[in-house]
Formats: structure tokens, sequence, C-alpha cells
């Protein structure tokens, strides 16, 4: 019999070719680096936030809208099941406070050793260095041409990822595969990238951590969209969680309105900076703000504020504190784009969903062709949602490819 051929060893792929092995398939996967899994090793700076403790619905909240195609993959394989093969394996994970689970070793390395063991244990056959070229679908099989010659394959799973951080071997094959096809594919762009930003001034901030603050993404045409959370400045621009959650809305050129302290009122905000200036006496404004916002921020927002920096707290009155209420409220900046493909953890758009049967993940097009993984058009918040997605589909669809095949579609673990 033909074997099923999963084409990408990240970690979608190794959860396919794994489960579709221990379900009794003849398994081949197929990865054009010379190393498997060369993403899963950066994820989490090198210590794989491999899941998260949420609840199974807050996960699925957790995609933009998109995650109910998720249920079936997660009814089948979610956090428990996940951690427990990988306990089987030899790693073991614990979560931080954050309901981040890592291993507890820290390395992203254990992870990717642990998903080889699991594959490898069911008898999968892994092959690198094979670059697949393109796809044919035949009446009964697919002809897969690889850089090392042609394969013959009964049944295909397609697990190359997306088309963000090129260099560890996402570049987006997979979206020319599957529309060679016939598949439709959502225009692919960054998601999780921080941003750029114009005004010079920004380049002094870098390093800044501002923690929970609130921030409008204004753009023409587009609706405003508005996120809470910790920002970071950067030698470019703005990062940070709030940030790189906000990304994936860009879609040009934008301003983003930042508000310093969002658990107060613009009104009230003025009255503390008043009751402030009254108590400050001899002091300058410059250093009578130190309660409302980092002391690096005070110059550039008097500078927007239009106030002037060494006048006497004793002097400024109530619409001085108004003007710096406002500017501490609503920082404007100007975004000329994220910091690129190259540098998004995760790429939002990517394989139609509705051309996929979710129970399944079996095109809907093809007979035989399945998807997992971030090629699929899905990308989640930062917080282990994108790996656990990547395994609970990867598994769903080496499952589904396996059973379709043999006809045992109850072959458990
Ligand atoms: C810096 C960074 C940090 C991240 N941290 C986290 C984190 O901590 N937690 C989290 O949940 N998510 C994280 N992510 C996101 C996560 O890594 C991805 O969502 C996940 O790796 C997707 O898995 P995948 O198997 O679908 O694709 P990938 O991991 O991208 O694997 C695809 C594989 O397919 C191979 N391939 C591509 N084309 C071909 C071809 N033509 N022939 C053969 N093989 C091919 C590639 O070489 C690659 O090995 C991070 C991403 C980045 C960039």
């Amino acid at each position: 019999m033909l074997p099923i051929v999963v084409i990408g060893a990240g970690p979608a792929g190794l959860l396919a070719a794994g489960r579709a092995a221990e379900c009794g398939a003849a398994v081949r996967l197929l990865e054009k680096n010379h190393q498997p899994g060369r993403k899963l090793l950066i994820t989490g700076s090198g210590r794989c936030n491999i899941t998260s403790a949420v609840d199974r619905d807050t996960f699925i909240g957790q995609f933009f809208g998109q995650g109910r195609f998720l249920y079936p993959a997660l009814q089948t394989m979610y956090r428990e099941e996940l951690l427990d093969l990988l306990a089987k394996s030899g790693v073991r994970c614990q979560v931080d406070h954050q309901c981040k689970y890592f291993p507890t070793t820290n390395q992203a390395g254990d992870v990717l050793a642990a998903l080889l063991r699991y594959g490898q244990k069911q008898g999968m056959h892994l092959v690198t260095d094979s670059a697949v070229l393109s796809i044919e679908k035949k009446p009964d099989y697919f002809e897969i041409m690889t850089s090392q010659g042609t394969i013959l394959a009964a049944a295909v799973i397609l697990t190359t990822g997306g088309m963000t951080y090129p260099v560890t071997g996402s570049t987006g094959d997979g979206y020319r595969l599957a529309a060679h096809l016939g598949h439709a594919i959502i225009p692919p762009r960054p998601a999780l990238a921080p941003l750029i930003i114009e005004q010079p001034y920004i380049r002094e901030l870098a390093g800044l951590s501002l923690p929970d603050v609130e921030v409008r993404l204004v753009q023409p045409g587009q609706k405003t969209v508005t996120r809470r959370g910790d920002l970071l400045l950067t030698h470019k621009g703005v990062s940070g969680p709030v940030i790189l959650r906000l990304s994936r809305e860009l879609r040009g050129s934008a301003s983003l309105h930042i508000n310093l302290q969002p658990s107060m009122t613009r009104p009230e905000l003025a009255s503390a900076i008043l009751e402030q200036f009254e108590h400050g006496g001899r002091q300058h404004i410059k250093n009578c703000l130190d309660g409302f916002l980092p002391h690096r921020l005070v110059i550039p927002l008097l500078a927007a504020a239009g106030v002037e920096a060494d006048r006497m707290a004793s002097q400024a009155g109530r619409r001085c504190a108004e003007q710096i209420a406002l500017a501490i409220s609503d920082w404007t900046l100007t975004v000329t784009g994220t910091q690129g493909i190259h540098i998004a953890m995760v790429t939002a758009g990517g394989i139609a969903l509705r051309e996929i049967n979710p129970s399944t993940l079996e095109s809907r097009l093809v007979p035989g062709l399945y998807f997992a993984g971030e090629i699929l058009d899905l990308d989640g918040d930062t917080g282990g949602f994108n790996l656990q997605a990547a395994c609970s589909t990867g598994y769903l669809a080496g499952q589904s490819a396996a059973a379709a095949l043999l006809g045992n579609p109850g072959n458990q673990r």
C-alpha cells in the first residue's frame, strides 16, 4: 500500500506523521531542511511555550474570530493529551503565572526531541533535505515531485507552516502547492509583529517598557481597534504583547493612540496632575509627573502637549494640567508598517477554511489531501495558542488520513 506523505516537519507535521503511524499507516515525513523543527527551536525565546492553561472556550477566543474551526481538533487532542504525549516521550512541562506551559528544562530542543521520539516509536519515516516542489492528483494516488525525486502517496498532509521567519524553512511553499490543487488562499500577512514608528525621537526611548496601557489603532477606511496590555519601545518603534496582538489588523499606514493611564478618565487625570502641581511648589513641571508616566517620556510628552517643561509647577494652572492629561491619555504616534514578515511570529491568512472539513481536516475539493498547522487561515495570540493549534490539527489530520485509508477510525493510543 502507498504511504501517507506528510510535508513539513514542524510541530504540525511531526504530530500528523506520528499519529498516522500510530494508527497503523505507513508514513513518510518530508522536510526540506537538513533538520526538522527549526522554528520550534526558537519558540518562546528558546524555551517553547507549548500550550496554555486556559479552558477550551477561552482558547478558541484567542484566534481572532476564526477559532471555532478548531473545536473538533481540540476535542481530539487538547492540553492534557498533548502534555501526556510529551510526558510519555520523556518531557514534563510546568505552567507559569501567565497560564503558559513550558518544558521544565526550559529547552525547546527537548520538546522537539520528544515529538521526534513519539513519531519514530510509531515507525514514521523522516526524510530530510527533501523539498517538495509540486503535487499532482491522479485518480487513485498523489504524485509528489521532490528535490530527491518522485514519490507516490495514498494521501497527503500539508504542514508546511506559514511564511514568517522564512530562515526556518517556512517560506510559504504550501500556499503554492495547495493553490495548484485548486485551493483558495487568503492573502498571507504578518501577525504578531512589532510596528515601525515614524517619529525619530522614539529611538531614544528604546528599551522602555510601559505596563498595562490602552492602545487604539486608527486607520483610514477601517474599524478602530483597541487593545490593552504591556508595550515595549524598540529601536524602530513599538512591540510587546499589546502591539503584537494589534499588528494583524494593520493594513497600511495608521496612527497609534496610547493611553498611559487607562484606569482614569481624562478629567480625573487632569485633577490629579493639578493637585501634584499645587504640592510641587518650587519644582519644575518636568519634575512633578513621575507618578503619571516614566521619567524618560516626560520631555517628549510635554513637547507634544506644547507645555514648557521648565515652567514652575506653582504657576501652572488647570488648563496646563488638562493639556498634559490629554498628552498622557492620547499619546499619538504614526505607524508606517510592521517590521515585516521575516520577523513576525505568525502568518495571518492561508488556506481558506471553508474548503476544509474541520472534523477531519480533509480538503473538500481534493479527497485524500489534508491540512494542519499554520498553513491554515488561522492565527492565534501569544501564549502557547499557535503551537497547541499546530499539534492538535496535526494529530487530527494524521488520525483522519489513517482512518480513511485503513478504515479504522476508532484506533486510539
Ligand atoms: C520567534 C518565534 C517564536 C514563537 N514562539 C511561540 C511560542 O512560544 N508558542 C507558540 O504557541 N507559538 C510560537 N510561535 C509560533 C509557532 O512557532 C508556529 O505557529 C508553529 O511553529 C507552526 O507550526 P507548523 O508545524 O504549522 O509550521 P512550521 O513550524 O513553520 O513548520 C513547517 C515546516 O515545513 C517545512 N517546509 C516548508 N516548505 C516545505 C517544502 N516545500 N518541502 C518540505 N518541507 C517544507 C519547513 O522547513 C518547516 O520545517 C513562534 C514563532 C516564532 C517565529
